[in-house]
């Protein structure tokens, strides 16, 4: 299958998916890649901030979001032996601190508002594997397979939106230098108690870090911070001592804590890394969100920040388009308007991950 398109994105993530909307609604030809054949796929971040709100409400999304299913976060909690010792409110004028939106939810409204332009296509189950260059080493297209076909796009930029592991960044040679935290994150996901309060609450037992999200749906997502890489020999182990690590922190959640997890089934691994990529920009391409600056989970920013990025790229994409030139000069409009924001948020959530323990009032005994 030959296609052609203005601009070609690859992951239809928070970010791609946005960019996808914003530059169809402008009349430029798009189409969006998804290696997955679904939206609802591996857990991925899914707390919004006051950025990501406001792009959202610029152009008239967030309503539908909010239709979808979201929940407001009315405090966040720090925990010390079963109380409560500092709750952070939401600001003057604020309604939260943080939203919950599965990302099912945000990703149908955004995939679902590009339906209806024609200059608009969504390839879900289709995953690159080539890029095309010209004879000046410009990118002019991809290929990709979908299923078992194998499909070329002929396109004037090809953006890489396609996460963490970025195909695109490694296909364009682009260089980047990954950065470990120290830390790895295991997840578990249990039904909330009757009467709980959508809140985000943080606790330190014997030196570990944990944390529980409420998240919309009736459901509170639990979190360990382990140390790196440590997960196949904690695995040979008991998972009981993580179960009461939490009963001990949060000692209300006793009961629903015991019968909803029981084995190491239960649990989920993240691997926490972030990275720094000297340039996001080529002839032809463009990389963005994850692919481009990824964010730890810490603080939450990630989505919002593949968010801001997708709105002010839509707009330098714009202008190259209608300049007629793509080239590595033009595209950097992006990058420098974007990437001053990402490195301070990608310091900011280093300085928390040091200072966590400073919210505790006796870290050592605790
Ligand atoms: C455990 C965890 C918790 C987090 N919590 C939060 C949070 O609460 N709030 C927050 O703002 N951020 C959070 N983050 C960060 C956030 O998830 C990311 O920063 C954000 O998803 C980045 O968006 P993106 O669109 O750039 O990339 P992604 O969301 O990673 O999307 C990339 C897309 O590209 C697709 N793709 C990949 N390769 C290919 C290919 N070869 N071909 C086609 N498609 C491909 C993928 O399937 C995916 O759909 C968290 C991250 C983690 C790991």
């Amino acid at each position: 299958m030959n296609l052609e398109a203005d601009v070609c994105i690859v992951g239809a993530g928070p970010g791609g998916a946005l960019l996808g909307y914003l530059l169809a609604k402008k009349g430029i030809s798009t189409i969006v890649l998804e290696r997955h054949t679904g939206i609802d796929k591996e857990f991925r971040g899914e707390h919004l901030n006051q950025d990501g709100e406001r792009v959202l409400k610029k152009y008239g999304l967030y309503d539908q979001v909010e239709a979808a299913g979201l929940l407001l976060m009315e405090r966040v909690e720090y925990w010390q032996h079963g109380k409560v010792i500092k709750t952070v409110a939401p600001g003057v004028g604020e309604r939260h601190v943080g939203i919950h939106v599965p990302q099912k939810n945000l990703l149908s409204v955004l995939l679902r508002a590009s339906e209806p332009y024609l200059n608009f296509k969504l390839m879900m189950g289709t995953k690159v594997t080539e890029l095309i260059f010209n004879e000046l080493s410009c990118v002019t297209g991809l290929k990709a397979m979908n299923g078992k076909q194998e499909v070329t796009i002929n396109s004037k930029i090809v953006v890489g939106a396609d996460g963490r592991f970025s195909t695109i960044r490694n296909l364009a040679k682009m260089p980047y230098t990954k950065i470990t935290h120290g830390y790895d994150l295991l997840w578990a996901k249990i039904l909330s108690p009757t009467g709980w309060e959508p809140t985000i609450k943080n606790a330190l037992v014997n030196g570990d870090q944990l944390a529980l999200f409420t998240q919309a749906g009736g459901f509170i997502q639990i979190g360990w911070n382990i140390k790196e890489n440590s997960y196949p020999t904690l695995k040979r182990q008991s998972c009981a001592p993580f179960i009461e690590k939490v009963i001990e922190a949060f000692p209300e959640l006793a009961e629903t804590i015991r019968t909803q997890i029981r084995t190491w089934d239960d649990f989920t691994l993240l691997k926490v890394q972030s990275c720094h990529c000297p340039t996001w920009v080529k002839d032809g391409l463009v990389i963005m969100g994850d692919a481009a600056h990824t964010m730890s989970p810490t603080g939450a920013f990630g989505i919002n920040c593949a968010l801001l990025d997708a709105d002010v790229l839509a707009e330098v994409l714009s202008e190259a388009l209608d300049k007629q030139n793509l080239n590595e000069a033009q595209l950097k409009r992006f990058e420098e308007a974007r990437r001053d924001h990402t490195e301070k948020l990608q310091q900011q959530q280093r300085v928390k991950e040091t200072t966590y323990q400073d919210n505790f009032a006796d870290p050592v005994l605790s």
